[in-house]
């Protein structure tokens, strides 16, 4: 395959949304579409794979998309599916390709070429990332109070077991932001997991440990389970819900001269 995975009539590999927004919050959709380059065809799976959990957090591009209107923040959107290459994992983890993704194998992506890698990492991974990293840079640059979000989905029942959150927040070095954000959520009545159903891996997660941690900006994933995101009246329902408590996160998180 030539370097050259997208067409030019094709969406571009992220979007990038009030850009010029107020809030010192940068929010992120790593797993915003299911959508394939259209060289790769389906990736040899069936429809119903390409619609579920594996090739996108459904839901998770409505919420976000909410809570930058809500909050007047700044949105970094990816175009593609992360079966093609996952934004929120570093180049060469076996996750940023995955060839099974829970039990599901991945024809399109067993005995990639090194070529063939490059050529999503050049097509899909560094745009957004470094469309990301320069928004952070001239941010800092500026002196702006900056915290980040990366908005997701899970899926009710894992293997077989169910998970008993509605929300769940994963934090690495930022627990000055998270645990507000948590107190704030368990104050409302929602059952929160504390780093579940998952939690940050350095070595295999990007945004939190390369946007946030590694740059000393606060930084955070929300999970929201699927099923109660299942149209876009229940994102902004859920975006309601996210605001006061992400607002006072961020007040606790960030210096006092630009509260948010
Ligand atoms: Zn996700």
């Amino acid at each position: 395959m030539s370097a050259r995975l997208l067409s030019p009539d094709e969406p571009p590999a992220f979007t990038a949304r009030n850009l010029g927004g107020a809030s010192p919050l940068v929010l992120l959709c790593e797993h915003a579409s299911n959508r394939l380059p259209r060289r790769l065809g389906d990736l040899g799976l069936p429809s119903e794979e390409l619609r579920r959990h594996i090739a996108w957090d459904i839901g998770a591009a409505a919420l976000a998309g909410a809570l930058s209107r809500a909050l007047d923040a700044p949105l970094f959107e990816t175009g593609y599916s992360r079966l093609v290459i996952d934004c929120n994992r570093p180049l060469g983890v076996s996750a940023s390709i995955p060839e099974r993704s829970e039990d599901t194998a991945i024809p399109g992506n067993l005995a990639l070429s090194a070529e063939d890698r490059r050529a999503r990492e050049e097509a899909l991974f560094h745009p957004f990332q470094n469309a990301v990293a320069a928004h952070l840079d001239a941010r800092q640059a500026a002196g702006r109070p900056t915290a980040i979000i990366g908005v997701h989905s899970f899926t009710p029942i894992f293997r077989g077991i169910r998970r008993p959150w509605e929300a769940g927040v994963l934090f690495d070095g930022a627990k000055d932001f998270a645990m507000p954000l948590i107190e704030g959520l368990s104050a409302s009545g929602l059952a929160v997991g504390e780093n579940e159903p998952y939690r940050i891996e350095v070595g295999d997660d990007y945004t939190v440990p390369v946007h946030g941690d590694g740059r000393g900006l606060p930084a955070l994933l929300i999970e929201i389970r699927q099923n109660l995101l299942a149209d876009d009246a229940a994102a902004r329902h859920w975006a309601d819900r996210l605001v006061s408590p992400i607002r006072r996160a961020l007040a606790a998180a960030l210096p006092a001269k630009e509260p948010a």
